[in-house]
């Protein structure tokens, strides 16, 4: 048995000596170097007692040793656990218990305060390093015997991945080696990537959009990256005539759109701008497609699943819907209770089945039971639609639903007329729970601060176009609302803070 995701990886990079990253302090790194890096830091794994199976937490920043880690985890037939350099002690604490790792690296400023946590669980800890001291890279740079690719076969696990933690605690979900590779080469089949590809790559890499989309869709089609260890509008920009695709989460485009340099011109060299993790504003899209002449390709995924959806290649991109689903994937929306299909331009659940649809919740059962109907789809926990022509429109998450008075009202309707009104950056609308109603609407509201609107003026204009019973009962200002790593909006957070706006029966 060979090794299923390194043997795909492997048969699809190009000649040793062509490009896979350049990094933002100028080094270069061969596929051939790459390969030979992975195999040392395997053998140095190996050494330090990783077996097949065993998990091996990480937590560093972004930076091209982490995926030469990766690489190397896969080869040992280990499980690659990366973790959110934001994550406190406490929630390190959580992980650590959670997913008992055999090793835990992390970077050298960080090892002493993890130390103790690593200790906890019976974990090892490393640093990553680069330099002496007895880092794991160091050890790595002294390997000289070679250890066999580990065999591991579609359905063993690659990796385990934590939610966002949007919604509530964030769950491990489990990523075999089977769903990475079919969900690598559809995304290569649909976006197109070639070994002639150069993408831009400034997405953290503990997420899946970073680690599974960008840097997969790379290493399965042999092209290369030029790496950012952070999203610089100013790097980026500068950057995009060496460049072919760029994949960014909504908040990119918008910062990226604040520069003046941006135009056709810089754009020209670039087949793809990709678009996803959170909803891509439909005023975004038009702005950067006057700007640079590209239509911005959204997508829609999750860590479950890898990539549920994406806008077509070829084909009309549709602002505010996220495509058809993947090649080999199938989406369909169901009523949230009983799970009966519904039709085209009906309201309810998105659920998806496919080969790239995760193996369950790490030390989960019943959560991972419930979340599964019995003919195999996965209830991704958003709701949406497809409309006529098969698009795919999410309308938001379940959890944000909000039932007031026994109505259902979908946050994101009210927010796009928000959103529209002249003097509105973006708003953020919430139920909280009210006396009477069971939960009132709240809308949080970022203005763009040169025009004053007022609530009066957005009630106003709101009660125009919507229904009484959506019309928001309370409307707060605020200078930016509470955004994830992610660039998520945390409407945990929102609704925490607005929870006692109704307390008063009179309000
Ligand atoms: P948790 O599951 O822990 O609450 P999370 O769902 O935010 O966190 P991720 O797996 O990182 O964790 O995010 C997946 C979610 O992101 C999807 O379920 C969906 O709600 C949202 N999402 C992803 N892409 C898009 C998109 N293009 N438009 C709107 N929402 C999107
Ligand atoms: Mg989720």
């Amino acid at each position: 048995m060979g090794n299923h995701l390194f043997d795909a990886i492997r048969a699809r990079s190009p000649a040793p000596e062509r490009l896979l990253m350049e990094t933002d302090d100028g080094r270069r790194i061969s596929y051939g170097a790459a390969f030979d890096s992975a195999a040392r830091i395997a053998a140095t794994l190996v050494a330090l007692g990783v077996e097949l199976g065993d998990r091996v937490a990480v937590q560093v920043e972004k930076g091209p040793e982490a995926i030469l880690l990766y690489l190397a985890c896969i080869r040992t037939g280990a499980v690659f656990l990366p973790l959110n350099t934001a994550y406190t002690t406490a929630e390190l604490d959580y992980f650590f218990t959670d997913a008992e790792p055999r090793l835990v690296i992390v970077d050298p400023a960080r090892a002493e305060a993890i130390e103790p946590l690593a200790r906890k669980v019976g974990a090892r800890l490393e640093t990553l390093g680069a330099d002496g001291d007895g880092s794991l890279l160091a050890k790595a740079g002294t390997q000289t015997g070679e250890v066999a690719v580990a065999p591991r076969g579609a359905d063993d696990l690659a990796a385990i991945l934590y939610t966002s933690g949007t919604t509530g605690r964030s769950k491990g979900a489990m990523l075999t080696h089977g769903n990475l590779v079919s969900n690598a080469l559809a995304l290569v089949e649909a976006w197109r990537f070639t070994a002639d590809d150069v993408l831009i790559h400034a997405l953290p890499i503990f997420h899946t959009h970073g680690l599974f989309v960008a840097t997969h869709v790379v290493l399965f089609s042999g092209g290369s990256m030029l790496f950012e260890r952070k999203f610089d509008p100013k790097r980026i920009i500068a950057a995009l005539p060496r460049a072919t695709a760029l994949m960014g989460v909504p908040t990119f485009y918008v910062r990226l759109l604040q520069h003046p340099e941006l135009d056709r011109e810089r754009a020209r060299s670039i087949r793809l701008f990709v678009s996803g993790s959170a909803p891509l504003l439909a005023e975004t899209h038009a702005v950067w497609r006057e700007r640079t002449g590209h239509a911005i390709l959204e997508r829609y995924g999750m860590t479950e699943t890898n990539m549920n959806t994406s806008n077509p290649y070829d084909g009309e991109r549709r602002a505010g819907t996220v495509g058809f689903a993947l090649p080999g994937t199938e989406v369909r929306i169901t009523e949230p209770e009983g799970g009966r299909p519904l039709g085209p331009g009906k309201i309810g659940m998105i659920e998806v089945r496919g080969p790239n649809v995760f193996s369950g919740y790490w030390r989960m059962p019943e959560k991972t039971a419930a979340e599964f109907r019995p003919d195999g789809f996965f209830i991704t926990g958003d709701l949406g639609l497809i409309d006529a022509d098969g698009y795919v429109q999410i309308v938001g998450r379940g959890k944000d639903l909000i039932i007031a008075g026994g109505y259902n009202i979908y946050p994101k309707e009210i927010e796009s007329e928000i959103d529209a009104l002249p003097g509105v950056v973006e708003s953020a609308v919430i139920g909280v729970p009210h006396p009477d109603l069971g939960e009132g609407v709240v809308a949080v509201v970022v203005r763009d601060g040169r025009n004053d609107v007022s609530a009066e003026a957005i009630l106003g204009a709101l009660t125009e176009r919507l229904a009484r019973f959506k019309l928001p009962r309370h409307i707060d200002f605020v200078d930016e609302l509470p955004r994830n790593t992610m660039g998520k909006v945390q409407k945990n957070v929102l609704r925490d803070r607005y929870r006692s706006v109704f307390a008063n029966p009179a309000g």
